[in-house]
């Protein structure tokens, strides 16, 4: 029983196939720099080596032809007919969207109505969704949003206090995003504590290039980070998460920068890159260790608003079972965990230093023996959690008589 998951950014087309029944990836690979003169082809068959190869991938279309072939060449997969389903990434769901759905013509219009809100993603999303209807036109297509983990945040965590008709009108709210990540970093640490996902309150920091926390009451999502796009809340590798919005205002009347400069400023040359020139974690660390003041300068800052918002959703939650560490950078930087729980004792947070500094790639608990709030580093893997969301969609479809399994597409 074959799944392919896609992940179609606006210029790669990641992809990963599972066979569910023993949960095994098949195959993973990417298309790059689609669009370029010259793209990439990077495959990994189960057991085998890596390929890498120069395509000619100038679109979308031309990329996702590319998978199909080396997916077809190297046996994984003959026949596109052959996939149980096809998992489609989505970055924005907004309201719409609170779960994973059967792509239908109407669903598919619905995605691209949100582009505004996802300008740089949900385009790019919907090509990828375009191609594989055009490529397995028999196979159920389901899309699975980063927004959706978070349809449970209550109306006093998701509205911002603006004028109320702009919520209305125009949808401005949180919606937050990582979804897929924490969810499936919190149905591991469920497991990691004994526990039902019911019976746990968490707090989940997705630390990669993007970062964000969330915090899970009784396995739900309540508050989360990250807000009308993915911009808000924690430091990130070039965005600036949290600050006044004046400063966007100042920057646009001080005549030095037109709009678009602004914008382009706050996403991707702000956080940790805007800081220190760089934004990648093991380069920073490296030229902090060496003792470059603004290097170290950066990783404390990231890490002091990493723990103001541990110290926020302990608030919002009350009583914290476990505090979840994962994304490159959460599962691979122990001076990162170490910087952002250092003096949160009084919370109950206390690391181990070894166990923090040991290197491992499997889920595990780095907190002192003791304390109070377990500290999990756990690998996060969205394409499985995709994987596993768009089987549990297309079985509820099948069930449901009224759902259109065939594509009205
Ligand atoms: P993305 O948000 O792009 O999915 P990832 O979750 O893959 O990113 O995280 C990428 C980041 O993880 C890199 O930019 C790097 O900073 C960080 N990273 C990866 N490995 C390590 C490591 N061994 N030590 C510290 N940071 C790491």
């Amino acid at each position: 029983m074959k799944v392919l998951v896609l992940n179609t950014g606006s210029s790669s087309a990641k992809y990963r196939l599972f066979d569910m029944r023993g949960d095994l990836t098949l195959a993973r690979g990417a298309v790059e720099r689609i669009g370029e003169s010259e793209s990439r082809l990077v495959h990994q068959a189960r057991g085998g080596d890596s390929v890498v190869r120069a395509v000619a991938a100038p679109d979308h279309r031309a990329a996702l032809a590319k998978i199909v072939d080396v997916l077809g060449e190297t046996g994984a997969l003959r026949n596109p007919d052959e996939l149980h389903a096809v998992g489609h990434r989505v970055v924005h769901g907004g309201e719409r969207f609170c779960a994973p759905v059967l792509i239908t013509r109407s669903v598919l219009e619905g995605i691209e109505a949100l582009q505004p809100l996802a300008p740089l993603h949900n385009p790019a999303n919907c090509a990828g969704i375009e191609v594989a209807l055009e490529l397995a036109p028999q196979v159920p297509q389901v899309a699975v949003f980063d927004t959706a983990f978070h349809r449970t945040l209550p109306r006093h965590a998701y509205l911002y206090a603006l004028p109320y008709r702009l919520y209305e009108d125009l949808g401005v709210r949180r919606y937050g995003f990582h979804g897929t990540s924490h969810a499936y970093v919190a149905g591991e640490a469920a497991r990691l504590l004994g526990r039902e996902l019911d019976q746990v309150n968490l707090i989940t920091l997705h630390l990669g290039n993007g970062a964000s926390a969330t915090a899970v009451r009784a396995g739900r999502s309540v508050d989360t980070s990250m807000g009308l796009t993915p911009l808000e809340g924690l430091v990130m590798g070039t965005r600036c998460g949290d600050i006044d919005p004046a400063v966007a205002f100042y920057l646009a009347r001080s005549g030095e920068m037109e709009y678009w400069d602004v914008e382009r400023t706050l996403l991707v040359e702000s956080g940790l890159k805007g800081i220190c020139g760089a934004n990648d974690v093991r380069e920073i660390q490296r030229r902090a260790e060496n003792g470059q003041d603004r290097a170290a300068l950066a990783l404390d800052m990231a890490c002091y608003r990493i723990k103001k918002y541990i110290g926020a959703y302990t608030a919002v939650l009350g009583r914290v079972d476990a505090v979840v560490f994962t994304g490159g950078v959460g599962e691979n930087s122990a001076a990162v965990r170490a910087g952002s729980c250092a003096g949160l004792e009084g919370l109950g947070i206390s690391l181990d230093p070894e166990q923090n500094a040991a290197h491992s790639t499997r889920a595990r608990d780095v907190a002192a023996a003791g304390a109070a709030v377990r500290l999990f580093v756990i690998p996060t893997d969205e394409e499985k959690e995709i994987a596993h969301q768009t089987m549990a969609c297309v079985a509820a479809a099948d069930r449901d008589s009224s759902s259109p399994h065939s594509l009205d597409i």
